[in-house]
């Protein structure tokens, strides 16, 4: 199908960008577009106006420092992948970008849009979850810092006002002694999750997230404790049951969780090769 018609404006500024924002009725942002064209040729949705925010060059900048790193939010996937931009996470953006849909995907989808989008078998909503990012907001009320765990609020649903454009993701610096581990489940490569843990392993501390879930990136407290109380490995069926009362997931499901989360587990402990996908 084609999508309704809609007028298309490319801003060269954010301020410009702002000020269409501010001023048309029906605006939706225009990131690599490959989760709203879709949208739009199911005709899902029929915004009158789109406006395009790749051309803004003062979006596509990063900034490092001892803290973090702070991409533009047309950060596309592939720069990530690629290096072509710095990570503060010793391997994990870069392992998680390349898992995301095909290359061809990557090439355009953005950082901030994946965020916008707010799917929780995406890769960026559970994995900056995780790692505490933040996003940077404009609108031309002012500026905001909304922290990702409080920005998304269900599918596609966000803590954004219709008005407000992210502008940049900040992600902070892996703690030093900090390792990762990160297993996404699909039915085939290029395809979205149907689980998707992240642990990240300090000495004395192990925090789980999964994606894929729920409506949101879980933070898994339940087996965040019951494995701090386990002596030597734990049985797949307790981690299971953990896992299903901090997610509400019976039956398969909850132990297909459960297996990405020990394979997570493992890889942040050095048991198995870092990062993997699996396909189910
Ligand atoms: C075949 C296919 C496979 C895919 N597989 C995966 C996968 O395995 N894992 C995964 O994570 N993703 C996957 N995706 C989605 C992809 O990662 C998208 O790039 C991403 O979800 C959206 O980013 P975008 O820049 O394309 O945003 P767009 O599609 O342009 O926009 C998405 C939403 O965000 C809003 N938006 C965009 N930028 C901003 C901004 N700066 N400020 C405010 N609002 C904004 C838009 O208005 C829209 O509502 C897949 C997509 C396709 C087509």
């Amino acid at each position: 199908m084609k999508p309704a018609e809609f007028a298309y404006h490319r801003p060269d500024s954010v301020e410009e960008a702002l000020g269409l924002l501010g001023e048309l009725e029906e605006a939706k942002v225009l990131g690599g577009g490959q989760s709203l064209l879709p949208i739009l040729n199911m005709r899902l949705a029929a915004p009158a106006h789109l406006i395009d925010i790749t051309g803004i060059r003062a979006l596509r900048r990063f900034e490092e420092d001892d803290s973090g790193v702070r991409y533009g939010a047309v950060t596309t996937h592939m720069m990530i992948e690629d290096g072509l931009v710095p990570d503060p996470a010793r391997g994990l953006l870069p392992h998680a970008a390349a898992g995301i849909g095909y290359r061809a995907v990557r090439n355009r989808g953005t950082i901030a849009g994946s965020l916008a989008h707010s799917d929780s078998s995406a890769e960026w909503p559970t994995v900056l979850s995780a790692l505490d990012a933040a996003v940077h907001v404009r609108s031309n009320r002012g500026d905001r810092r909304i922290p990702v765990r409080e920005l998304l609020l269900g599918f596609f649903t966000t803590a954004l006002a219709e008005d407000e454009l992210i502008t940049a993701v900040e992600v902070p610096r892996l703690r030093e002694g900090t390792r990762w581990g990160m297993v996404k489940m699909a039915r085939k490569p290029g395809e979205f999750a149907e689980s998707l843990a992240i642990t990240l392993v300090r000495p004395g501390e192990t925090e789980i997230w999964l994606g894929a879930a729920r409506d949101v990136p879980v933070r898994l407290a339940e087996t965040e404790t019951v494995l701090a109380g386990s002596i030597g490995p734990i049985a797949l069926e307790q981690l299971a049951e953990a896992i299903g009362a901090d997610t509400g997931s019976s039956g398969y499901e909850r132990q297909r969780h459960a297996v990405a989360v020990r394979r997570a587990l493992e890889t942040a402990r050095g048991e198995t090769v870092r990062g993997a996908e699996v396909h189910v």
